[in-house]
């Protein structure tokens, strides 16, 4: 099954409340998936909206998935409390929604060594987790691909984490893997090696953050939209749908729901060049299975 939503509020909807938003993705977009926004600061939805959230996405078969506030340092000493805090709050809120992850950005290296700051994150995911297992908290964690060196979480780091914590799920953000490896991702063998790499977690759904990138030296610099980035996004499709994997892709362009409208039209392109027709449905994958 294929999913493609954006990150945040369609730009285009008329309303600025998520609440908008979800009834646009679904309404106006015909998409299936959308990323709630609390990046900036700590946001606060109301008991009512995120109720509207859940029974809505789920009559509608919408999959959501939240961001937490991207200022998160899970390896740091003073910020690690206002850190949790953060994360519980959003997975409070993604809980009541019904959203399927919360996603965070886990933390820097500072002035430790990877493998300390490893350690730290890994542990504090743990004791997370603890807190929702007591609250009863069922959205996953999803810990993100980050695109610069400073930053903790290149693939095989987020992979170990995801390895040592149960119930923690890697966001592949291909734009920022892309820019991390100062442009590695060009051809399709580059998007398989991270499908292999990923193979000891058996997974049985990818969370995938698309966006074009400007970087420089291994460092991401900002998004771009993904027509005027230099990485090729029809491999990494060609692969999903070659095999069968279960995806949510997810805009995080600048132009949000216009690339996720893009990524949805390259996914039939490649289901038409399959079945010779004329005619695709990016949710419809039985002509091609
Ligand atoms: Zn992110």
């Amino acid at each position: 099954m294929i999913r493609i939503g954006q990150a945040g509020i369609p730009l285009s909807c008329k309303g600025r409340t998520n609440k908008d938003g979800l009834v646009y993705t679904k309404q106006v977009l015909d998409l299936n998936a959308m990323e709630v926004q609390f990046v900036r600061g700590l946001y606060v939805m109301a008991d009512e909206e995120a109720q509207f959230m859940k029974d809505f996405s789920k009559e509608n078969d919408v999959e959501l998935h939240v961001h937490a506030p991207y200022y998160i340092n899970l390896a740091g000493d003073e910020e690690v409390d206002l850190s949790v805090e953060k994360i519980l709050f959003s997975a409070r809120l993604s809980d009541k929604m019904g959203a399927k992850t919360v996603i965070i950005h886990p933390g820097y290296y500072g002035e430790n060594s990877e493998k300390k700051t490893m350690k730290r994150i890994i542990k504090n995911l743990k004791k997370i987790q603890n807190t929702f297992k007591k609250e009863k908290i069922k959205t996953k964690i999803g810990v993100e691909t980050m695109g610069k060196q400073k930053v903790f979480g290149s693939l095989d780091e987020i992979i170990e984490v995801c390895n040592n914590v149960k119930g923690v799920v890697p966001i592949i953000d291909v734009g920022h893997i892309h820019a991390r490896n100062n442009g590695s991702l060009k051809k399709r063998e580059d998007f398989e090696e991270i499908f292999t790499k990923l193979k000891p977690l058996r997974l049985r759904h990818y969370i995938i953050h698309i966006t074009g990138v400007l970087y420089e030296d291994g460092n991401e610099y900002y998004h771009l939209p993904i027509k005027k980035g230099d990485m090729p996004i029809a491999p990494l499709i060609d692969i999903v749908l070659d095999k069968n994997y279960n995806v949510t892709f997810i805009s995080e362009s600048p132009l949000l729901e216009h690339d996720a409208v893009y990524i949805r039209l390259q996914v039939e392109k490649s289901i038409m060049k399959r079945t010779g027709k004329e005619e695709a449905d990016y949710r419809d994958l039985s002509e091609i299975l």
